[in-house]
């Protein structure tokens, strides 16, 4: 299944400097590792011409590569970020900027976040390049700056000075990716989108006073009663063509009362009893629908005085698509207090779905079969972010699809100790090596999506 050693030996050189340029926020440099990069792809034979560096910091830089296709469709774009959450070398077991492979797993900070697609998406494109391979489209490589943090995400940069560089039919990024349990895959996840961020300032003001002659007019009492009322509100239910696919393929891989509960989910109207029993789960329950938590809380000045001013922050995860300014009406409503202001902190980064569209999908499931035969494909909405909102912002579909298999319950990216699989790693190599040539090669055939 996996193909020849010389290119998996590569594959990890480059991996390995990769990992061991600094690019973390405080101290690192994703210029150093895009020129490392800029290096070996034009030892490999790609021109000055074909690759792009810029940022708009010394230490923000970004690569985009281009390898140039027939043109008969629209470009490719594939995308990982070079930066890399902080490791203090003090909390590790290993030193998280040295590349150490031990007992079947590559650890360093950045081995699963997001250098193994960076390397994986230059390795292959070296490879392609030594194959004579001809695309029908533009392979677009950008290894960006800034997704974990910092002030210069990369591709919102390149979006906003370079659209041109990177404008593409659609992109493959991290996001998504395979879970294994124990050893055993269970599903290959591609990330169609993502859950929009928007927190909520409420606040409530009153004259305040002496504490020893108190009023019913409190403005802590009126945040407190917002906050309950907020608490025993559910938004709707609300799926969208991802999430209804995801609980569809789940409901056949669980078994007993959560799987029927899946199946009463999707059915048209929802099963109320299903519902409630879904939203007791909070993974399930924020797939489902919007939610809003109060995070945050503070009110008045004096042990001795009523309170001239209580407030609370409330933290929404707004489902793509839906807007957050009635999001904002809905919570008013649900406060239902005229004494309460709302406002909406910054403004929200609205991202559209990427739809299941057969040409992308259909590849995914057969090279999934091919390689991990049985393993369902799922398509998954993630309740946090990732830079797939720009690009779907930007009006470029964007599936979270690596083929890279994980532990379920052993997640360790932003962690200590973060590693890969070594087999895990290859394989998912190989994986995005077929599916970028099949999705550079010609239309695929529609399947049952
Ligand atoms: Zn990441």
């Amino acid at each position: 299944m996996l193909h020849a050693q010389p290119d998996q030996k590569l594959t990890r050189e480059i991996f390995k400097e990769l990992i061991e340029i600094n690019t973390s926020h405080s101290t690192g440099s994703t210029t150093i590792a895009a020129e490392a990069m800029a290096a070996r792809l034009k030892a490999a034979g790609f021109t000055d011409k074909d690759i792009f560096i810029g940022g708009p910091a010394a230490n923000k830089g970004n690569l985009v590569v281009t390898m140039h296709g027939s043109g008969n469709r629209k470009p490719l774009l594939l995308l990982a970020h070079l930066d890399v959450v902080e490791a203090l070398k003090e909390d590790w077991t290993t030193d998280p900027f040295k590349f150490e492979e031990i007992d079947g797993f590559y650890y360093a900070r950045g081995s699963s976040d997001d250098k193994a697609m960076a390397a994986i998406w230059i390795a292959n494109l070296i490879r392609f390049k030594q194959e004579k391979f001809s695309p029908d489209r533009d392979i677009i490589v950008a290894l960006t700056a800034d997704e974990e943090g910092g002030d210069f995400n990369g591709v919102d940069w390149l979006l906003k000075n370079h659209k041109d560089l990177i404008n593409a039919e659609y992109a493959l990024n991290e996001g998504g990716g395979g879970q294994q349990k124990d050893g055993k895959k269970i599903l290959n996840r591609v990330q169609l989108s993502e859950k929009v961020f928007q927190s909520f300032q409420i606040e409530a003001k009153n004259n305040g006073g002496h504490s020893s002659q108190p009023r019913k007019d409190n403005a802590i009492y009126h945040i407190a009663k917002a906050l309950d009322n907020l608490a025993h509100y559910d938004f709707p239910v609300n799926l969208n063509e991802g999430t209804r696919v995801y609980f569809e393929r789940s409901s056949k891989i669980e078994t007993g009362q959560l799987a029927e509960d899946m199946k009463g989910l999707i059915m048209n109207p929802p099963k109320p009893e299903a519902v409630a029993r879904l939203s007791e789960t909070p993974v399930y329950n924020a797939l489902m629908r919007t939610t809003c938590v109060a995070t945050m809380l503070q009110g008045g000045h004096a042990e001795n005085a009523l309170p001239q001013t209580a407030s609370a922050i409330v933290n929404c995860r707004i489902l793509p698509g839906e807007d957050p300014e009635k999001v904002k009406s809905t919570l008013i409503s649900v406060f239902a207090d005229k004494e309460i202001s709302v406002t909406a902190l910054k403004p929200a980064k609205i991202s559209p779905p990427s739809s299941i569209n057969p040409e992308v999908f259909s590849p995914i499931e057969k090279i999934t079969q091919q390689m991990w035969p049985g393993v369902p494909v799922v398509p998954v909405m993630s309740t946090g972010a990732t830079d797939g909102a720009y690009l779907r912002t930007a009006g470029i579909s964007t599936y979270g699809v690596s083929g890279l298999y994980g532990e379920v319950n052993d997640v360790r990216a932003h962690g200590k100790d973060e590693r890969i699989n070594v087999k895990a790693f290859y394989e998912g190599q190989e994986f995005l090596y077929r599916l970028v040539k099949d999705l550079s090669t010609k239309p695929s055939v529609k399947r049952d999506f």
